[in-house]
């Protein structure tokens, strides 16, 4: 496919690159040009009008249970423990192939529709998310959640595996895949040391939760005599690569651990907030130099996919504990939630940039709702007033993959209604 978009406002990504107005001609998956003259149609199988419409790079959300859309919200204001344990494992144990799928198409929608272009996800029936991800043309990194705590762990570990070698068969270059031990409090010592040695085997890394609650953490001491990220360390996990999501309850020490080359934190600000988890040191762990990506986390503690709200969230709640206003800039908001996640996705070289080479992977957003003007600092505005309304369409791997809110050959209002048919079912008479 050769695309050419005309005309739109181009922000690069990052604040050294130059924007501005220009036409942007992608062939096959990548961007081939971006030119501030005009660049001629022959040839372009598909022309899409640019004219008042921002052009960036497509966001990234580095973590996610993304079938959960079939329990947004469900047990709200509970805290985690209790949460998992009361409402969330219970409904889960019942979830289908065909549950699954249908909450992983909606859930793939609903990012694609607010501009992410690629995820990762951690669940169960991984069959059926991929299957959901190959539909839609969203990008992904994808792992078989694996929870230790009963005799189950070989056999989902093995489906583990299995999902790594698929992916590498099927997944036509967008889809990745890691191994997901859950959590430190969910995975004993052996699940741990046999999931790293698959890992090593298969070259992939590891997707965990990680010092998410103080609860973990004080538990981690108490079982393993060390911090969650200690306990990790000393398992190997670090050296095979890491995807840990959450990292709110750190130790001055683990900040120096967790800064090694192959290990991101994906920080969840808003599911964070929702379950009182606590407020992740951001602005520590980039002064420490870890890699740094933004997480919805699954929607039933998140509510929603879309990254805007993690975007803000980051930022205002970085400003509020550290009671200063410069303790984080847009820009580099911004990078966390394009370049960064992309790097902890191991996604390919130049995604997260608007630059001739990168991989099309962009957003058109408009640029004229009542919530946005005037708009006097392009970063801000982007960072601080961008609603998932405001995204006109979604470019990934070269395709438009969502446009004024249509997906093509997708009937999205069917795919709703049926999510929360099952939803109802699932959950009637509990
Ligand atoms: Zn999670």
């Amino acid at each position: 496919m050769r695309l050419l978009i005309h005309g739109a406002d181009v922000l690069p990504g990052t604040a050294g690159l130059k924007g501005g107005p220009a036409d942007i001609l992608v062939e096959g998956e990548r961007i081939a040009a971006i030119s501030a003259q005009r660049l001629p149609e022959e040839g372009a199988s598909r022309v899409l009008d640019g004219s008042g419409l921002l052009a960036v790079p497509g966001l990234v959300n580095c973590h996610n249970h993304v079938a959960m859309t079939l329990l947004r919200g469900y047990g709200a204001d509970l805290p985690l423990q209790r949460w998992l344990e009361e409402r969330i494992w219970p409904a889960e144990a019942r979830l289908t192939d065909e549950d699954v799928h249908a909450g992983a198409l909606l859930g793939c929608l609903e990012m694609l529709r607010g501009g992410v272009t690629a995820f990762a996800d951690m669940y169960d029936h991984m069959d059926a998310v991929l299957e959901a991800v190959l539909t839609t043309g969203i990008r992904a990194s994808l792992s078989r959640g694996v929870i230790g705590l009963g005799p189950s762990w070989e056999g989902a570990l093995r489906e583990g595996e299995e999902l790594c070698r698929q992916v590498a068969r099927t997944g036509r270059g967008r889809v990745s895949a890691m191994l997901a031990p859950h959590a430190e409090y969910t995975c004993p010592t052996e699940v741990w040391d046999a999931a790293v040695a698959l890992a090593r085997e298969l070259g992939v890394p590891i997707h965990t939760h990680l010092s998410e609650t103080a609860a973990e953490q004080r538990g981690c001491h108490e079982r393993h005599g060390s911090s969650p990220v200690r306990f990790l360390a000393e398992r190997g996990v670090l050296e095979v690569g890491l995807l840990a999501a959450h990292g709110v309850h750190l130790e001055p020490e683990d900040l120096a651990l967790l800064a090694r080359p192959g290990v991101a934190v994906a920080h969840n600000p808003v599911s964070n907030a929702k379950l009182g988890s606590g407020v992740a040191p951001l602005v520590a762990l980039l002064a420490a130099g870890v890699l740094v990506g933004l997480g919805s986390d699954g929607a039933a503690s998140t509510d929603t996919l879309g990254l805007w709200e993690e975007l803000r969230l980051a930022g205002w709640l970085q400003k509020t504990i550290l009671q200063d206003a410069a303790a984080v800039a847009a820009p580099s908001l911004w990078s966390l939630a394009t370049v960064g996640g992309a790097r902890a996705l191991h996604l390919p070289e130049g995604t997260g940039l608007l630059v001739p080479g990168a991989p099309a992977d962009l957003v058109l957003l408009r640029q004229d709702g009542l919530h946005r003007a005037p708009i006097l600092d392009p970063w801000s505005s982007l960072v601080y007033t961008t609603r998932d309304a405001d995204v006109v369409v979604t470019v990934v791997a070269g395709r438009p993959v969502m446009e004024h809110g249509e997906f093509p050959g997708i009937d999205h209002e069917r795919i709703a209604a049926d999510v929360s048919a099952r939803a109802r079912r699932l959950l009637e008479d509990r």
